[in-house]
């Protein structure tokens, strides 16, 4: 598709108020790290300077929504397509009045292609080949961002972190690749069991963490315990025979969490509980167990 047949399929957005604010409630899902806007900082000044303007948002359906917080009085939105699907709109805008060229259009379509090819690359640097979770990294970047904008948005948060038991002797018993079909059949089945504002991660060898949005404590422990179960029955394929489980920490962001690090060493304090405890068990922290750490 050329970029002119671009513009007709997909009318570009142009205005002279207050540009309204790009929806990002759709589809895809950010189970595997959505960038935002501040992970196309080189290209957004780059754009800034080929159009002299003060801003540029970048918006992908299901991102974290970035607030641009000043007033603009011009802007220009260009569809973000990767393959044919719209994931999102770049809009460069103005706090002048200013009217925008077709051949501002075309440029800022040639910026666009250049936008959905750096979301390519970040959504392949922070998945993990093996299970397609998020990796490590971006996994706590995700956290990261979750505790710092915890008192704006002020809805629940729950981290779960699980890992798989006696996972040696599983590789031991059935070999490397066999262990490597269980990591994916545990990756596949917790993502049927999250929604798509939900976060998972591959932590390490064996270790998952799971952050869900709009949960608390209790409500995390009953999907800790849904998934905990599903692994119980989970049948790996092309090797049936293998049982596995896993043990659960659940621990809750509240006012007593004072960094997002401390948050997952909460949630690794109550996965070694249920190791402690005899496995295949999921252990929530209690206030109490946070406010003794605390001390
Ligand atoms: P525990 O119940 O205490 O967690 O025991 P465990 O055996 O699961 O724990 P341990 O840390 O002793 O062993 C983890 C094993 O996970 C050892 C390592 O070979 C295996 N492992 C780590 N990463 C991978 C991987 O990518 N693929 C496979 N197949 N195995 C892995
Ligand atoms: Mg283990
Ligand atoms: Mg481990």
């Amino acid at each position: 598709m050329n970029a002119r047949a671009a513009l007709h399929s997909f009318p570009v957005a142009t205005g002279a108020t207050n540009p309204p604010s790009i929806q990002t409630t759709q589809l895809p899902s950010n189970l595997a790290a959505l960038p935002n806007q501040t992970h196309f900082t080189a290209v957004a000044d780059l754009i800034k300077t080929v159009f002299n303007v003060p801003a540029v948002s970048v918006a992908l359906h299901g991102a974290p929504a970035d607030d641009l917080g000043e007033a603009y009085r011009s802007f220009l939105e260009i569809p973000l397509i990767d393959n044919g699907d719209v994931i999102g709109a770049l809009r460069i805008l103005d706090t002048e009045m200013r009217e925008f060229t077709d051949r501002d259009c075309v440029l800022l379509e040639g910026f666009a292609k250049l936008v959905v090819e750096q979301v390519a690359l970040w959504a392949e640097a922070s998945r993990d080949m093996l299970t397609n979770a998020m990796t490590r990294r971006a996994f706590t970047d995700t956290l990261r961002k979750t505790f710092a904008s915890r008192q704006r948005t002020g809805g629940k948060n729950a981290l779960v972190m699980f890992d798989l038991d006696h996972f040696k002797s599983v590789n031991d018993t059935w070999g490397h690749t066999a262990g490597d079909a269980v990591l994916r059949t545990v990756s596949r089945l917790v993502m049927r069991e999250l929604r798509t504002e939900d976060s998972f991660g591959r932590l390490g060898g064996e270790e998952f963490g799971i952050l869900l949005a709009n949960a608390d404590g209790e409500a995390a422990a009953e999907v800790a315990e849904r998934i905990r179960q599903a692994i119980e029955r989970a049948v790996v394929p092309d090797f049936e025979k293998i049982n596995f489980t896993a043990s659960f920490g659940v621990a809750e962001l509240t006012d007593m969490t004072v960094s997002a690090e401390f948050w997952m060493s909460i949630a690794d304090d109550q996965l070694y509980r249920a190791k402690d405890e005899g496995r295949n068990a999921v252990c929530l922290a209690a206030d109490a167990a946070r406010a003794v750490v605390l001390n």
